[in-house]
């Protein structure tokens, strides 16, 4: 402004100047002089007007653009956000995998952010205390108890820079410093009023993070929560579907479907593979001797063995009542075989309660064994020939596991 007024005089004096050099060329009269200068120093005072509108409007134009600036960009990472959210549920209908969607989260908070470490927890079981943890960034990051009091007890976030002995909050989250922390920002997720988890970006450096970031991040995590809670309750509806409740091994109809497509595969790429029928020996008397509840805490406790005994790739499920089935992948009848002698072995040494009261003074199991290629040319086949093995194991008197 300043800078301005002097020109506008240095304009007037010259224009002054001029005026004069005029007056004395042509010898202009007092009258004519005083004409001159008026209509110069006139002239000078409308062509500041002029110029201080325009400076005016100009100013305005600039604020417009820098608001219409800031609008694109907040609409631009909201964009952003919703197109990563919609790829984020779109993932998850597309395999239906609970641990996807968490991932998917993470890169998604990553690339809006651009966040170096980021953390997820989740409540899993009734609690304040989030069970599972995705992190990315770091080898771990452990939050604590004031941080889930604030985060999830009150649903509040938190946004914390330069976290040094100096700040005023450093006591409340010095264990975060103890791991290299500088600065983060956590928001919880959750569903109106109740905590499913929180979700944080967090930094070595100080200052990083902004109220912007804070909004994007609340933006992400309101969204958020509603997807994770979805795939949540899809994924419970479906393995309670395919679950037995008592004992949590597949149920008959889930084995149906997967043992037809396990054992066409095994077909297609000639693998081997074995099924391995097992039914709990005098187990009526078990039931009448000691009673119903007692005779499910041994239903549960022999699937657990199971589980324990056979690998990951392997199929189990209860097949019936006290019958249980085992398909054991890539495995030929001979180490099958193998298989269900120490399983058999295995329930022979357990000491369960009330054993004592069975006719053969232990509580056993009988086993079945048939195999594909070596028995069965279809999947009815292997079923109906292991169940026949077995009919065979328990008329040769029980505790036994019988090959076809
Ligand atoms: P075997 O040695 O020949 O197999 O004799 P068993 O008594 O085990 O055979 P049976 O088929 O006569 O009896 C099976 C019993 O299993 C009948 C039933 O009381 C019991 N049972 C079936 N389902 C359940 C269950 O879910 N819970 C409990 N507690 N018992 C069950
Ligand atoms: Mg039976
Ligand atoms: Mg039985």
């Amino acid at each position: 402004m300043k800078r301005y007024k002097i020109v506008i005089s240095l304009l007037i004096l010259t224009g002054l100047g001029f005026g004069n050099y005029l007056a004395h060329r042509y010898s202009f009269n007092e009258l004519e002089i005083i004409l001159v200068n008026s209509f110069i120093i006139i002239l000078y005072f409308f062509s500041r007007v002029t110029i201080a509108r325009r400076e005016r409007r100009l100013s305005s134009i600039n604020k417009e653009y820098e608001r219409l600036n800031l609008i694109y960009e907040t609409e631009h990472n909201d964009t952003e956000i919703l197109h990563i959210l919609d790829e984020i549920s779109a993932s998850f209908m597309a395999n239906k995998n609970l641990r996807a969607v968490f991932e998917h989260t993470l890169d998604g908070i990553q690339q809006v952010l651009k966040a170096e470490i980021v953390l997820l927890e989740i409540i899993t079981e009734k609690g304040s205390i989030p069970t599972t943890k995705v992190v990315r960034g770091l080898e771990n990051l452990e939050l604590n108890d004031n941080i889930y009091m604030k985060v999830i007890v009150q649903g509040s976030s938190v946004l914390i820079n330069n976290l040094s002995s100096y700040h005023t909050e450093y006591r409340r989250y010095k264990s975060l410093a103890d791991q290299g922390i500088s600065s983060f920002l956590i928001a919880p997720l959750k569903l109106t009023k109740e905590p499913i988890g929180l979700l944080g970006i967090f930094a070595k450096e100080a200052f990083d993070f902004t109220g912007e970031e804070l909004r994007l991040l609340t933006t992400f995590t309101t969204h958020a929560s509603l997807i994770i809670e979805n795939a949540r309750l899809l994924e419970t509806t479906r393995r309670l579907s395919i679950t037995d409740e008592l004992t949590q091994l597949y149920n008959f109809r889930h084995f149906q479907n997967r043992f037809k497509n396990e054992f066409q595969r095994a077909k297609r790429y000639k693998h081997n593979m074995s099924i391995l029928m097992c039914d709990i020996d005098y187990f009526k008397n078990y039931n009448d001797t000691n009673g119903h509840e007692a005779g499910n805490e041994i239903l549960k406790k022999v699937a657990g063995i199971m589980t324990n005994s056979a690998r990951d790739v392997d199929l189990i499920a209860r097949y019936g009542g006290e019958e249980f089935v085992l398909v054991l992948i890539e495995t030929s009848k001979d180490n099958a075989k193998l298989f269900a002698e120490r399983l058999k072995e295995k329930i022979e040494k357990e000491t369960f309660p009330h054993q004592e009261k069975q006719p053969n003074g232990n509580l056993t199991i009988t086993i079945g064994v048939a195999g594909f290629p070596e028995d069965a040319v279809t999947s009815n086949e292997l079923i109906e020939y292991a169940d026949k093995a077995l009919y065979r194991g328990k008329k040769e008197g029980r505790n036994r596991a019988i090959a076809y």
